[in-house]
């Protein structure tokens, strides 16, 4: 990985950018910069060009973005059949790092507003979850953890004929398997339990992502929307009827911010009667003395619960208010089976892509 960010340093040095991208309209902002849908000349072509805040810290890391998604570009997947992004160009400009990308469409995150927050129809999320599963499978190939993964970093792919399409973007946070650096990685709401807790992380906290963003597709709604980290796992634990296992819990770093320990640390000499866990979450009250402040009331609100019943009661009925069909309904026991395996505390036991 070095030798990557070496030579991509030293292209940028020596790269004089002969392409002329004329900025049509801004695309999207982030804490890395601004997207805008620029138009090649040379291709007669759109293609989205992010343009990095001219700080160090960004800098490195949109190097970091450039070698990593130069490496599963060309090495992993010459053939663009990977529903990952491809990278066109890279440049200095007045000081700011900049990459061109495939102009793609809207991302999963403004689709389902646009769909009221009621989520797609199952062959939708079928085919949505296939194609992200296939671009992790290359990923978790590569060694790369992308770090990120949520709706608006799901892009959809504009008329490839008349099938439903899409592609993962964003590696600006991404690194690799074994060269973990940051421990404050992944949007909250689909902050695995490891992170979260300060545990040693693999690819694996990508497939936790996943299962929140398939949950969320369906339902149309984040299915952990915390407004803290606290409430983010109190969510979890009431939606996934259990708590995160002890032996993760004893060894990770944040265990205390959020856990206290009622019982043996030892497992298998539990009393009978005793608690099944050495740890139990903390009360609210608990947390409030420890944070010292409130959580803030999160944005979203929808029936808790369950996991299985949250699945196979919500939405009720269709868009057209009609009863849903029998397919259906077993089809959604076999998603809430899908899930449990994605969205499963203990990132040994969690499906892989
Ligand atoms: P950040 O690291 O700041 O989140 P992203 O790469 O995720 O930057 O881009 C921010 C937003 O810009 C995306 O959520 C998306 O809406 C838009 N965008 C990014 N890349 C493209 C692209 N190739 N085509 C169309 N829109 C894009
Ligand atoms: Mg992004």
């Amino acid at each position: 990985n070095s030798d990557l960010i070496l030579y991509v340093n030293l292209e940028l040095v020596n790269k004089k950018s002969d392409r002329r991208y004329v900025i049509k309209e801004m695309l999207g902002q982030g804490t890395f910069g601004q997207v805008a849908k620029c138009w090649d000349g040379e291709t007669n072509s759109y293609v989205a060009v992010k343009v990095i805040k001219n700080q160090p810290a960004f800098y490195q890391q949109a190097i970091m973005e450039v070698s990593l998604l130069s490496m599963l570009n060309e090495k992993y997947d010459p053939d663009d059949q990977h529903h990952i992004v491809r990278m066109l160009d890279f440049f200095l400009y007045q000081n700011h790092l900049c990459i061109a990308f495939e102009m793609l469409g809207h991302n999963l995150y403004e689709l389902l507003k646009r769909n009221s927050l009621r989520g797609l129809q199952l062959k939708y999320v079928r085919t949505f979850s296939r194609q992200i599963l296939d671009a992790l499978v290359v990923m978790k190939d590569a060694g790369i953890i992308h770090c990120d993964l949520k709706p608006e970093n799901i892009l959809i792919t504009p008329n490839v004929k008349t099938a439903a399409g899409v592609k993962v973007i964003d590696f600006g946070s991404a690194c690799l398997e074994g060269k973990t650096i940051y421990s404050y990685i992944q949007s909250r709401y689909y902050r695995s339990p490891e992170v979260l807790l300060g545990y040693p992380y693999t690819t694996a906290i990508d497939m936790w992502s996943f299962g929140c963003i398939v949950a969320e597709l369906y339902i149309g709604l984040p299915l952990f929307p915390g407004a803290s980290e606290y409430d983010v796992l109190c969510r979890m634990i009431e939606i996934l009827g259990g708590q995160p296992p002890d032996d993760l819990l004893r060894e990770a770093k944040n265990t205390g911010r959020f856990f206290k320990q009622v019982g043996s640390i030892y497992p298998g000499i539990e009393m009978q009667n005793g608690p099944i866990s050495a740890y139990r979450i903390l009360t609210e009250e608990e947390i409030e003395t420890r944070e010292s402040k409130k959580p803030k009331v999160g944005r979203w609100y929808f029936p808790r619960g369950r996991l299985d019943k949250l699945i196979y009661t919500y939405p009720w009925k269709n868009l057209n208010g009609e009863n849903l069909p029998e397919t259906e309904k077993t089809d959604r026991l076999a998603l809430v089976d899908f899930l449990r395996g994605l969205v499963e505390f203990d990132p040994n036991k969690r499906w892989s892509p």
